[in-house]
């Protein structure tokens, strides 16, 4: 019977005279009336003030967005532009960013598996420093420099051997994991030493991101305790703690604040007597609740005995992490965001297979019919970075809302979008 938490809204939600919801001064119903559904709606004021809080927090230049949590042109802007840098994780993430205008100096270049060309772009390009992750990527950057490249700054991905509470595919920092040099075996210090001596790159730091989506404090505080146990005998200028800030998607679900956070972070590294500069690489915890997802209902159907199945005409190619990672979400109708929900049903995308699920069990006003506006909070995080073209859908528009005035930051997809690399 539970009504929607409006926690769970972006920061400029309002609930209207009639019941409807607003965001950003502008009607949601209008806005998908104009823009069409599937649709993001991202709080422009909410993203502004998520990028001050952690500049606020961590201090000007030790707070870097990280952008595949959602990446456009007008995000990179967006972030630049309210102090943050950029973590970029692949040439097509510093393409996107350097294209948008953000200047290479506030870019840092992320990756397991960094390819000779993405490296020398990096390079060439001037990004600020290069989180380095494997011995095969040292060999690379000894070639680059062999080829005359200029030596950039370097920071030294650390896998310090911390199980944290998250979903497996999104835990990073244990000890059997792809990323980083291996704190327990040796590997670390091995690459510090070689990455000390090298003539091809600067060692400015270390850095370690022990997963995404975590909500104890406690996780944040030992992964400080062990890098500072490691880093503070090396005596290098820079710390970087990563990012993984959870966020509450469902009701019952309480995440800490971005200054919350910081404190745990900054006070446990003041109390080791870390004297380098600690930064941090929040993604999700900056975007992840500035927006909802409006689809429209298109099927209903009432399974006697088993269950009811209302289909959107979205699903995972616009919201793909319930599939990955079996994530919650809530539901609602925007005509009447508080609603009390006694009804329970699946909701379902619109593509060719029974797992494209985007919530198991949704709880909905019980008058939801075909032709309803429904949304999804909390969806501004690796909801359209991660969406594909799957069964040929086009993806969705992007706005940005605010102060009434809605603009197109990502425009939706036309069937021509869909042929456009298709040679005949
Ligand atoms: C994914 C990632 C982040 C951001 O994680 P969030 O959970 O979105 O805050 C930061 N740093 C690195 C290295 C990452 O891989």
């Amino acid at each position: 019977m539970s009504r929607l938490p409006l926690s769970l809204l972006p920061e400029t939600a309002t609930v209207q005279q009639d019941g409807s919801l607003a965001i950003g001064g502008c009607d949601v119903a209008e806005l998908a009336a104009e823009f069409g559904t599937p649709l993001f709606i991202y709080d422009e004021a909410h993203l502004r003030a998520r990028c001050r809080e952690a500049v606020a927090t961590f201090g000007l230049g030790n707070a870097v967005y990280a952008t595949k949590a959602f990446l456009c042109t007008a995000m990179a802007r967006l972030a630049y532009d309210e102090g943050m840098l950029l973590d970029v994780a692949s040439g097509g993430e510093l393409f996107v960013a350097r294209r948008a205008g953000v200047p290479a100096g506030s870019l840092v270049m992320h990756g397991n598996n960094k390819s000779l060309d993405e490296l020398r772009m990096a390079i060439v390009e001037g990004v600020r420093h290069i989180v380095v992750d494997s011995f095969d990527e040292l060999d690379r950057l000894d070639a680059l420099h062999a080829e005359g490249l200029p030596r950039p700054n370097v920071v030294a991905r650390i896998t310090p051997g911390l199980h944290v509470h998250t979903h497996e595919f999104i835990a990073t920092g244990q000890d059997d994991s792809k990323f980083g040099f291996n704190l327990g075996n040796g590997s670390a210090m091995k690459a510090i030493d070689r990455m000390r001596r090298s003539p091809s790159m600067v060692l400015r730091g270390v850095h370690c991101h022990i997963g995404s989506n975590v909500f104890e404090a406690a996780n944040f505080a030992k992964a400080a305790e062990l890098m500072a146990g490691f880093a503070i005998p090396l005596d290098l200028p820079e710390l970087v703690l990563g990012g993984g800030l959870g966020v509450a998607y469902v009701e019952g679900e309480e995440a800490s604040t971005i200054t919350q956070w910081g404190n745990v972070l900054l006070d446990a590294c003041a109390a080791l007597g870390v004297t380098s500069t600690v930064s941090v690489e929040p993604g999700r915890s900056i975007v992840a609740s500035a927006a909802i997802t409006v689809y429209t209902v298109g099927t209903m159907k009432e399974l006697p005995g088993i269950r009811t199945y209302i289909s959107v005409d979205g699903g995972m190619s616009d919201n793909p992490r319930p599939v990955l990672y079996g994530s919650g979400y809530e539901a609602f109708l925007p005509r009447e965001v508080v609603a009390e929900r006694p009804m329970s049903a699946r909701l379902v995308g619109k593509h060719c297979e029974s797992g494209d699920v985007l919530v198991l069990d949704a709880a909905l006003p019980a008058d939801v019919k075909v032709g309803d506006l429904l949304a999804t909070p909390v969806t501004g995080a690796y909801g359209h970075s991660m969406a594909s073209n799957y069964n040929k859908l086009t993806r969705p528009p992007v706005l940005f809302v605010r102060d009434g005035a809605a603009r197109v930051v990502v425009r939706r997809e036309t069937y021509e979008d869909l042929v456009q690399c298709d040679v005949e």
